[in-house]
C-alpha cells in the first residue's frame, strides 16, 4: 500500500485518500463553505478536504478513528486555532454535542465505505441538528440513496434517507482519484434535511419496522413480508395491492401502512 505523510493506508479503516486536486476543488465548490458555517468532517484522513475547508472558514471539527492520523493532522493544521479533532468512532459520536442551539451542522466526508450505510442511518437520527451533508460514497450507495420506486436499487436506505432528506447525487469520481484506488466508482451526494417532513409518520419507529420487514425478502409480496404487522385486507382497504413487491411501494404508501399499524396498536415490537 502506498504511504502518504509516512502513513500507510489501512484497509480496515476504509482508507482511500483523495489526491486528485480537480476532484477536491469540485467537492469544495459543491459544499460552498461560508465563514460562519458550523462544519464537521468525518474521517479527515491526511487532510485532503480538511485543508481547503479550513482555508475557507478557519473553523472545523473533525472526527477521526485512526489514532495514528491524529498527530499528522495536529501538525499539519497547528496554525488553525479553531480546528478541533474528536478522536473516536463517528458511528458512536454524539453530533448534537457540537451543534449550537441556533446553528445546524454542515457535515462532510469522504466516508469509509465499510461503515457508510450505518453512518448515514446514525446521521439521519440527528437530522434536526443538520443543515446539509456532502458525502463521497460508493456510487452504488448513492444510487440506492436516490432510488425511486420500481428500481432494483430502491430499498430501506433510500426510503429512510428520502423520509428525512432531499437527496441530490452530484457527480461520479473514478478510482484513479484515490490512493490506493478502490475497486469501484464513487460519487458525491448532497443530503438536505427537510425543514418540514413531506410525509411524516405518526411513529417513525413503526415506519422503520415496516420498511425493514418489507425488504427483508425483496422478492416476496407485501402480504407475506408484512403479515405479522398488518393483514392483506387492511392493505387493500388502504388502496395498496397486497400482491405487490416491496420495491413498488412509495414512501407515502409506507407511511400510510405504518400509520394504520400505529392506529391498530397491535404491531409487534422489533
Ligand atoms: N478524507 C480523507 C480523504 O478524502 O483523503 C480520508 C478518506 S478515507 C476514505 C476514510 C477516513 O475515515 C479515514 O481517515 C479513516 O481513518 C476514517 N475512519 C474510518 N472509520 C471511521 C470511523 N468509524 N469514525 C471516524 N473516522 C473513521
Amino acid at each position: 500500500m502506498p504511504k502518504a505523510h509516512g502513513h500507510k493506508a489501512r484497509k480496515r479503516f476504509g482508507q482511500n485518500f483523495l489526491h486528485d486536486q480537480h476532484v477536491i476543488d469540485k467537492i469544495i465548490r459543491a459544499i460552498h463553505p461560508k465563514d460562519d458555517d458550523r462544519l464537521v468532517e468525518i474521517g479527515p484522513g491526511i487532510g485532503a478536504i480538511t485543508e481547503p475547508l479550513l482555508e475557507a472558514t478557519g473553523r472545523l471539527d473533525v472526527v477521526e478513528l485512526d489514532r495514528d492520523l491524529i498527530p499528522i493532522l495536529r501538525t499539519k493544521f497547528f496554525n488553525f486555532p479553531d480546528f478541533t479533532i474528536h478522536e473516536g468512532d463517528a458511528l458512536k459520536f454524539d453530533f448534537s454535542q457540537i451543534a449550537g442551539p441556533q446553528q445546524a451542522l454542515r457535515i462532510v466526508g469522504n466516508l469509509p465505505y465499510n461503515i457508510s450505510t450505518p453512518l448515514i442511518f446514525h446521521l439521519l437520527s440527528h437530522h434536526q441538528q443538520v443543515q446539509d451533508m456532502h458525502f463521497m460514497l460508493q456510487k452504488e450507495v448513492v444510487d440506492r440513496l436516490a432510488a425511486a420506486p420500481g428500481s432494483s436499487d430502491y430499498g430501506r436506505l433510500g426510503i429512510m434517507a428520502q423520509y428525512y432528506c432531499r437527496v441530490e447525487p452530484l457527480f461520479i469520481v473514478g478510482p484513479g482519484s484515490f490512493n490506493p484506488p478502490p475497486k469501484v466508482d464513487s460519487a458525491i451526494v448532497r443530503l438536505v434535511p427537510h425543514q418540514t417532513l413531506p410525509h411524516p409518520a405518526k411513529d417513525v419507529k413503526i415506519l422503520e419496522q415496516v420498511v425493514r420487514s418489507a425488504f427483508s425478502m425483496r422478492r416476496k409480496t407485501l402480504r407475506n413480508t408484512l403479515k405479522t404487522l398488518i393483514d392483506a385486507d387492511q392493505l387493500s382497504a388502504l388502496g395498496i395491492d397486497p400482491t405487490l413487491r416491496p420495491e413498488r411501494i412509495t414512501l407515502e404508501q409506507y407511511v400510510c401502512i405504518a400509520d394504520a399499524i400505529s392506529a391498530n396498536g397491535d404491531h409487534n415490537e422489533p
